[in-house]
């Protein structure tokens, strides 16, 4: 959990974006304020990941986007590289016309739509109409959610699920794209009584986890509302919601197991997570 935060600074989270290692494949969900600094800090190189999924188009989650194109075009030392293949950029209708205003129009970050088209930095691919994406074994499927250009997104692989909501109020289309799943990663962005635009609270996050019934849910996005009231989510989510449950943290890691091995022994209460630094 790379970023855990929204565009508001706290003390332990800033920015969207999280780091999913499955099955020898690196995929970068979201790429917001922050991101590439804390990708380093967890270990890896922004030319190590093998994807990057933009769930929408707003700041806190895309914001280092131009530093992420351009770091590719330099090796871990600084160098210059040349890419042996574009790396996929993976997001929304209008993927292209996004990129072409942050990189093309932008007068002062043009030598960076102008790196990438001469070094083939990035590929879009636009969330189409299959709304299905294979990316090496894994394979990825995207539901629009209750969010401006909002999409949620489930990888497979194997019998390992792992389920992303990006931002979004609680919506069906999420609870039927994360049935059963091992792992979901779900915002709740404001307390209840201060919730506001196309998100959700402690409330709806417990409707949701309820009907979508995840192995285990991981709450991110939070503002810094609820610094010091995190407990006050459990709380929510206990009466209908019986799976573990983890608050984020930036720089917080969380080892998932095979479906068969999570229904043979249930989970340890800390022992499959640590945080980083
Ligand atoms: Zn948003
Ligand atoms: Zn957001």
């Amino acid at each position: 959990m790379l970023g855990t935060g929204t565009l508001k600074p706290g003390p332990r989270r800033y920015g969207a974006g999280i780091l999913l290692e499955i099955g020898g494949l690196k995929l970068l969900l979201d790429c917001g304020p922050s991101i590439v600094q804390k990708l380093f800090s967890a270990g890896i190189d922004a030319t190590e990941l093998d994807a990057v999924f933009l769930s929408h188009f707003h700041v806190d989650h895309t914001s280092d986007l131009p530093d992420l194109i351009s770091s590719l075009a330099a090796d871990k030392l600084g160098y210059p590289r040349r890419p042996e293949r574009p790396l996929t950029l993976i997001g929304p209708p209008g993927l292209v016309q996004f990129l072409e205003a942050v990189l093309d129009r932008n007068p002062y970050h043009s030598y960076v739509g102008e790196w990438n088209r001469a070094l083939r930095l990035v590929e879009p691919v636009e969330i189409g109409d299959k709304k299905e994406l294979r990316i090496g074994d894994a394979v990825l499927r995207f539901a629009e959610v209750d969010h401006p250009n909002g999409y949620a997104v489930r990888v497979n692989i194997g019998d390992l699920s792992v389920t992303y909501s990006g931002d979004t109020a609680p919506t069906t289309s999420l609870v039927e794209l994360a049935s059963g799943t091992d792992l979901l990663i779900h915002e709740c962005t404001f307390p209840s009584e201060a919730l506001m635009g196309k998100h959700s609270s402690e409330k709806g996050l417990a409707e949701v986890a309820s009907r979508a019934a995840p192995k285990q849910l991981v709450v991110t996005h939070l503002s810094p509302a609820w610094t010091g009231r995190e407990h006050e989510i459990v709380a929510a989510l206990r009466p209908s919601f019986k799976g573990r449950v983890i608050i984020a943290h930036d720089l917080l890691e969380i080892r998932v197991r095979p479906r068969l091995a999570t229904e043979a022994t249930p989970p340890p209460s800390s022992r499959a997570f640590h945080q980083l630094r």
